[in-house]
């Protein structure tokens, strides 16, 4: 097994794409090896990315009231939940929320916005503007979350000064109908393809342990590989009360591990970050996510869920010999 590690860790340090076989038996190693994939996975992220990690944090700048069913979701209408509910909050409230990042190191930062999209309209035209805020007030790299949108919407948000536009395909195709039947997987696909298009950078990752299988986890990745996506958050269920998903049980702490090192060894020069349900899966290995091949955590809050103080990650990444980008 030391041998076949080994021999996959070559090859993605030449860049050379890994097999679906290849990629199977690297996830399934038997937890006796998980230390040893990691150091594989490890130096992989060293070669790529060094020692330098992005903390990345957002905004849910417009929460709940949402007509898709996305299963893991609390801020569809479908389920009854227990978050605040608000409409787009104003330009100055954005900015605030940048600054207090900024003061906590993060490098990028996401407004969200709860929904399926937000094409052209009043709000489109106020996210534009908090942009331009953003742009000529702070020097955070700017991101958005804003569902599903045309070519031109998300040239508005280039024009305005977005660099990066973040949207999830969530799942694998094959497992998608049980996660969301609201929209398709292709309106998904096709918002991805269209950020490529206009030169934004593209942000596109998924969330595990809403029952997906093994193979479904794979395919995921290679999909990602497929779109050329230039960085993967990887979230971890962190089942919300109320929502469809409220008891799925959650995943163990090696197997998280795995998937971040078959995420690392497929994608060996992108961005990997880590996101969502890691305070709550990972508990006291939190720090093995970089040895598992993550660049990148998102600090602070999550969207409806607390995340934990901005100084024990900065502390975390300090004690792993790492630096803060
Ligand atoms: S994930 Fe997004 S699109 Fe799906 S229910 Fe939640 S807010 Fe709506």
């Amino acid at each position: 097994m030391l041998k076949f590690i080994r021999g996959l860790e070559e090859k993605a340090l030449k860049r050379e794409n890994i097999d679906f076989n290849e990629a199977y038996q690297l996830i399934t190693v038997d937890n006796s090896y998980v230390f040893d994939l990691i150091a594989s996975s490890n130096r992989i992220r060293e070669r790529f990315k060094g020692k330098s990690i992005s903390l990345c944090s957002i905004i849910n700048a417009k929460s709940g009231d949402c007509t898709e069913d996305c299963v893991f979701c609390s801020q569809s209408v479908h389920y009854k939940t227990d978050i605040p509910e608000y409409p787009l909050i104003s330009s100055d409230k954005i900015v605030e929320g940048a600054r207090l990042a900024i003061t906590h190191k993060a490098h990028k930062f996401g407004i969200v916005t709860s929904g399926k999209g937000m094409d052209n309209g009043d709000e489109l035209y106020r996210v534009c503007e908090s942009i331009r805020s953003l742009k000529s007030e702070t020097p955070v790299h700017r991101c958005a979350s804003l569902g599903i949108l045309s070519k031109d919407a998300l040239l508005k948000l280039k024009e305005a000064g977005l660099q990066e536009y973040h949207h999830n395909l969530e799942t694998a195709r094959s497992f998608f109908s049980n996660i969301c039947t609201t929209h398709t997987y292709d309106e998904d696909v096709e918002t991805i393809r269209a950020v490529k298009e206009i030169g934004l950078r593209t942000c596109c990752g998924g969330i595990f342990g809403m029952g997906e299988s093994i193979e479904q986890r794979i395919e995921l990745c290679f999909k990602l590989r497929e779109l050329d996506v230039d960085s993967i958050p990887l979230n971890f269920l962190h089942p919300i009360k109320g929502t469809k998903l409220e008891n799925a049980p959650s995943l163990k702490p090696f197997e998280i591990l795995k998937i971040i090192a078959l995420y690392r060894f497929i994608l060996p020069d992108k961005d990997i970050k880590i996101a969502g349900g890691r305070e709550y899966n990972l508990r006291d290995l939190q720090s093995l996510v970089f040895a598992a091949g993550a660049n990148s955590i998102m600090v602070g809050n999550y969207l409806t869920v607390k995340g934990r103080r901005y100084e024990e990650d900065l502390q975390m990444i300090k004690d792993m010999g790492l630096e803060i980008k």
